[in-house]
């Protein structure tokens, strides 16, 4: 043999060994209802088959010493709403015999606010800035996992919020100042397009403000079913009071330009009778399913799996 063929044949050889590596397979695809973790576990996500995805962002309770508490910003935990995000998840399942998809944070806020940005959410700590990145990757892993499945994704951030008044506020990442406005002005201000239902409005054109606050809204839907909402069509606007209009994973990931076939709201929950004890967790869970199900059926070319008996 050549010089020359012996070195080609170490090159194939070489080139042979290193193939499978050079080639490995993706990640296999995750089987809905199981969940995965990042590292340290302190990030879970649930995998899904339907095109919901929920959120639970300030639901954490773990306070591991080796992280360092956060000293600026928001650090108190919104109590139960990891609990209450499970209870929508498994309502659904009950209604479909199908999973949605569930990010959840078990770091209390203290040590990581994954609704904010890094910088305030991490506060510099690698530790804390990986766990964020992976909070983060995990719903735009379940977003496209959604609309690669159903050509759309509708994203619900659970929040638990401690206003005085006893009323789901529904956040499309639109501030009182807008929502204050009346219907013709809102409908004239183009400000829709900047919300988390933009995809939505952009495809069925029509009255922004039925969207987010007509007779067929989520709010209109969760009111008919016992549950005060703003906005809905009885409490259309915040007026002076407190609002929580939409933070940072919804504006992120719903309603920013870059994400297309995504929509989807934050929703704050008030705490007496909703988020107190498991039996008004699950009752609020079979309304929110009930209410996301007719939404998501009467805007998209979508129907929700009946279970199978
Ligand atoms: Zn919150």
């Amino acid at each position: 043999m050549s010089s020359a063929r012996r070195l080609l044949a170490a090159l194939a050889v070489s080139l042979l060994s290193v193939s499978p590596l050079t080639f490995a397979a993706p990640p296999p695809e995750k089987i809905p209802g199981q969940p995965s973790y990042g590292t340290e576990r302190y990030i879970e996500y649930v995998a899904g088959d339907l095109p919901l995805v929920l959120t639970s962002p300030h639901g954490g309770r773990l306070k591991p010493t080796a992280l360092p508490d956060r000293t600026n910003g928001v650090t108190t935990m919104d109590a139960n709403t990891q609990e209450l995000a499970r209870a929508v998840a498994t309502a659904f399942f009950a209604r479909t015999g199908h999973h949605v998809h569930l990010v959840a944070s078990h770091l209390h806020r203290s040590k990581l606010d994954p609704n904010r940005e890094i910088v305030e959410g991490a506060q510099g700590n690698p530790t804390a800035e990986r766990a964020w990145h992976e909070f983060h990757a995990s719903i735009r892993e379940a977003l496209a996992a959604a609309v690669a499945r159903h050509g759309f994704a509708f994203l619900v951030d659970l929040h638990g919020h401690a206003h005085a008044i006893p009323r789901l506020e529904l956040g499309y990442a639109l501030d009182a100042l807008p929502l204050n406005q009346s219907d013709a002005a809102f409908d004239n201000s183009g400000l829709i397009a900047l919300t988390t239902l933009r995809d939505l409005a952009a495809r069925l054109g029509g009255s922004p403000t039925a969207l987010v606050r007509g007779p067929r809204s989520l709010g209109a839907l969760f009111a008919a079913r016992g549950l005060r909402a703003v906005p809905s069509p009885q409490e259309p606007q915040p007026g002076n009071n407190p609002f929580f209009s939409g933070g940072y994973i919804v504006r992120q990931h719903a309603a920013a330009p870059d994400t297309p076939k995504v929509d989807g709201l934050q929703i704050e929950c008030h705490r007496l009778g909703l988020r107190d004890t498991a039996a008004n967790h699950a009752h609020f869970a079979k309304i929110a399913a009930e209410v996301l199900t007719l939404f998501v059926e009467e805007h998209y070319p979508f129907k929700f799996p009946a279970p199978q008996k």
